[in-house]
């Protein structure tokens, strides 16, 4: 007789087990002020290692849990702490990770149609809501993918299969392709170049044009660069602009640019990872450009809609271009004659994926829209604030302004160091930029918890590194009193 006791945990150990965590998580949160924001550079090489040997008899999930919070948790920075302001401030939430925890306990595989219909149709729905959320035509194509990075390369495949049919069968030599380019502002993330790496194109051919003192792309610019890459035989394949740049959340001239992308039949990908979703709000929306223009668009949840990792929405106007540039139906995966609905496998580089929809589903409804926007509001006032006392402070100053909740400022005298000190505090934690005039400080806001006091606290942790380093510097006479620091771009 076969022994055909499973090794899974009866119910009852997992809803006990389940508890634990939802009680450790909770903990962790409620308590997380009480935290060092991040761990140092310096803690962080001190941090052991973990070893030993996967265990060969099963192990009580007490420890296994007690473990998690003793040896992880100390040594990571929290991005759900409210004074985590570095990079783009980001929340999960409790709906989120429900969620994730149903999501995962299901493990459906949102891939086809055919086997997970009501999947796909809750993905569809999220999509609508989210394309109604940033004003882009909600009959677009879409997808949820894990990142904007693997967005902005999918959209960027479509885009040269759109300009190249024979790219994707023949590749580059055969096809007799050339050399096609991609235009974006020194600005852009850095995702383009590996899309472009990715794709074949050499990240040579991404012509990065230096942003103007704004920070945004120039359409004149951007025009006279096709105009000589079409005068030297060059192909001129897509542009990327971008809607909160990563370092001041600058917002490029969309319609400008997609009036020289159409004259000149070039495909525009809209990058809206961190700015998209600002436009809920109707005093957003009035003062950034129409998303509807682009031909993509990316947008993502994990950056400010309070939904964990892994959550991109991709969207593509041209119906059917993201198919061309994806759909590979191997035999074993051809499980139904009727082709009219939309396979995941087809959109993407993915086959096996999660059912990412849920948790957009679950957070949305369960703050609805006016609760997330006197979120977002809450977010914006807090950076008008913090902006407004730093204008006022002799020992800051702010070379850029952005629309969202992404504060720009630099130390009249180190900036570097003022990071590095402000870190070093543990109380909160800030990113760098580096501009053309130097080196700068990155506040994001948007964390559910960020609370105005939290925003105090960190006005008075930047109060006090500042009065630091001016102290040290009116010491060492001879100290130029000017940013000093310029570094290398990104
Ligand atoms: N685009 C912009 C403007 C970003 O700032 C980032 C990341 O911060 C990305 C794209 C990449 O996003 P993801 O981490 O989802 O790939």
């Amino acid at each position: 007789m076969i022994d055909d006791r499973s090794i899974e945990w009866p119910a009852e150990e997992f809803l006990r087990n389940n508890e634990l965590v939802a009680q450790e998580l909770v903990r962790y949160l409620e308590t997380i002020r009480d935290r060092p924001v991040a761990v140092g550079a310096a803690s962080s090489e001190l941090v052991q290692p973990l070893n030993g040997d996967p265990p060969q008899d099963p192990e009580p999930f007490d420890a296994i849990l007690r473990d998690t919070v003793a040896q992880i948790l100390p040594n990571v920075a929290h991005w759900n702490h409210p004074r985590f302001h570095g990079f783009f401030s980001i929340s999960g939430s409790y709906p989120s990770a429900l969620a994730e925890l149903f999501a995962a306990g299901l493990n459906l595989n949102a891939m086809l149609a055919s086997s997970t219909p009501a999947a796909l149709s809750l993905e569809a729905l999220v999509l609508r809501w989210i394309a109604d959320f940033v004003g882009y035509p909600r009959e677009a194509d879409g997808i949820l993918v894990p990142g904007a990075s693997l967005g902005t390369f999918y959209a960027l495949a479509a885009a040269r299969d759109a300009a190249l049919p024979r790219v994707r069968d023949k590749g580059w030599a055969t096809a007799g392709a050339g050399q096609a380019r991609i235009y974006a502002s020194s600005e852009a993330h850095s995702s383009v170049d590996k899309a472009a790496a990715a794709l074949g194109l050499g990240r040579d051919n991404v012509v990065r044009l230096k942003a103007d003192e704004s920070y945004q792309l120039s359409p004149d610019a951007l025009r006279e660069a096709i105009e000589d890459d079409v005068r030297n035989s060059r192909l001129p394949l897509a542009v990327v602009a971008t809607v909160g740049t990563t370092a001041t959340g600058a917002v490029d001239p969309l319609e400008e640019i997609a009036e020289v992308c159409s004259a000149a039949g070039v495909w525009l990908h809209v990058d809206a990872a961190y700015g998209g979703l600002w436009r809920l709000l109707p005093e957003v929306r009035a003062i950034t450009p129409s998303l509807a223009v682009a031909d993509s668009l990316v947008v993502n949840p994990h950056k400010g809609l309070f939904v964990s990792l892994e959550s991109s929405c991709l969207y593509c106007r041209n119906r059917g271009a993201l198919e061309t540039s994806f759909r590979a139906v191997p035999d074993y995966l051809s499980m139904s004659d009727d082709d009219s609905g939309w396979d995941p496998m087809n959109r993407s580089l993915q086959l096996g994926r999660t059912f990412g929809a849920l948790k957009l589903w679950w957070v949305i409804r369960s703050y609805g829209l006016q609760r997330i926007a006197g979120q977002f509001r809450h977010a914006l006032r807090t950076a008008r604030w913090l902006e407004r006392e730093l204008d006022a402070h002799p020992s800051f100053r702010r070379p850029a302004a952005s629309v969202f909740p992404l504060v720009t400022f630099q130390h009249v005298r180190d900036n570097r160091e003022l990071v590095r000190r402000v870190n070093a505090t543990g109380k909160a934690f800030v990113s760098h930029a580096t501009l053309p005039d130097g080196h700068v400080t990155r506040v994001s806001i948007g964390n559910i918890r960020t609370t105005c006091g939290d925003a105090e606290e960190l006005w008075s942790v930047l109060r006090a590194v500042a009065a630091a380093l001016d102290a040290t510097a009116d010491a060492h006479e001879g100290l130029s009193p000017s940013v000093g620091d310029r570094g290398n771009r990104r």
